[in-house]
């Protein structure tokens, strides 16, 4: 089969890497597809040299009997802040790693070419070669987890900023007189749209005396609410839990008209685990997107989309930093 020039006689194998806190998922992927998947624990606690051999141990399963000199390279992805030109990991507090030469450990330990990336680029990386971004030159891909983080893709680049941080949305303040963000600011947009947001903000008001049917369900123990708890009361119309998710959505409406007023995106894609609730919390953030974006620039409801990629995302995307 013709498969030509561009790989300059090698295949399109190459590996991608999901590093997170608690797991690492290496995969053996063929132009967005994972043709065989590893999980493993991350046992950060062991240190860096460990979760590094744990790292090298996940990719060489996830091979299996491919010969590796037909793999082009193996694509990280990790939370913190990284230099994706030298691989190194500057800052990861859930790893507890400060300058940490990942990339260099990690080609020295499969002979390989490594490149490391912050997650959330690696999984908009995903979604623009093999997903929801493809064919655009200016999008921005939205994770809505635990916290909020995004990449930016601007005119046919992949945006890191000058210090590796552009796209930390979760961090755009909102209010300086609004709740605390774990950063340790006040106001941040990822205390009101992030899942921890969310529940953070179903507590305070639970605690307030706010009536809620969520009340009975957990009863003094607030550390009970969880989303997918607080998505059932809203199922169930649940006032409290019906305007908490408006709130979080009229919070996020307002940055993505601040994002499309500065960056005139083609698209914004929305992901992450929250996403599970767009039906309470979406018809609120579009009405707010609307009437603060720029009428002139607004293009209607085709600026929002879904990202694509769920799980395998930043495996995908780190894969895609070879292909
Ligand atoms: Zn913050």
């Amino acid at each position: 089969m013709a498969r030509t020039a561009k790989s300059k006689g090698k295949n399109s194998l190459t590996i991608g890497i999901d590093l997170g806190g608690t797991k690492i998922a290496a995969g053996l992927c063929r132009e967005g597809e994972v043709l065989h998947k590893v999980v493993v624990p991350t046992n950060a606690a062991q240190g860096f040299d460990a979760v590094v051999a744990a790292m090298a141990e996940a990719a060489r399963q996830a091979m299996g009997d491919t010969d590796p000199a037909a793999v082009r390279g193996v694509g990280v992805g990790a939370a913190g802040q990284i230099d994706s030109q030298t691989g190194a990991v500057l800052y990861a507090p859930n790893l507890n790693w400060r300058q940490a030469p990942l990339g260099q450990k990690l080609a020295e330990a499969l002979r390989l070419p490594v490149r490391v990336v912050n997650d959330v680029r690696a999984a908009t990386m995903a979604e623009w070669k093999y997903g929801a971004g493809k064919g655009l030159h200016s999008f921005i891909n939205i994770f809505l987890g635990t916290g909020v983080g995004s990449g930016l893709v601007l005119n046919g680049t992949l945006c890191e900023g000058a210090t590796n941080t552009a796209g930390e949305i979760g961090h755009i303040c909102l209010d300086p007189a609004g709740p605390l963000c774990g950063c340790g600011h006040a106001g941040c947009f990822e205390a009101y749209s992030s899942g921890r947001g969310i529940e953070n903000e179903v507590k305070r008001r639970l605690q307030a005396g706010a009536p809620s049917a969520l009340r009975e369900k957990v009863g003094a123990r607030l550390d009970q609410i969880t989303g997918p708890l607080i998505g059932q009361a809203a199922r169930e119309g649940d006032p409290l839990a019906l305007e908490v998710l408006a709130w979080a959505g009229r919070h996020l409406g307002l940055v993505l008209a601040n994002l499309h007023t500065l960056l005139n995106p083609q698209k914004i894609l929305l992901g992450g685990g929250v996403m599970a609730l767009a039906d309470f919390f979406l018809p609120a953030a579009r009405e707010a997107m609307h009437r603060h974006i720029l009428s002139v620039a607004d293009r209607g409801e085709d600026l929002l989309g879904r990202a694509r990629f769920e799980n395998d995302a930043v495996l995908l995307g780190g894969s895609a930093l070879f292909a």
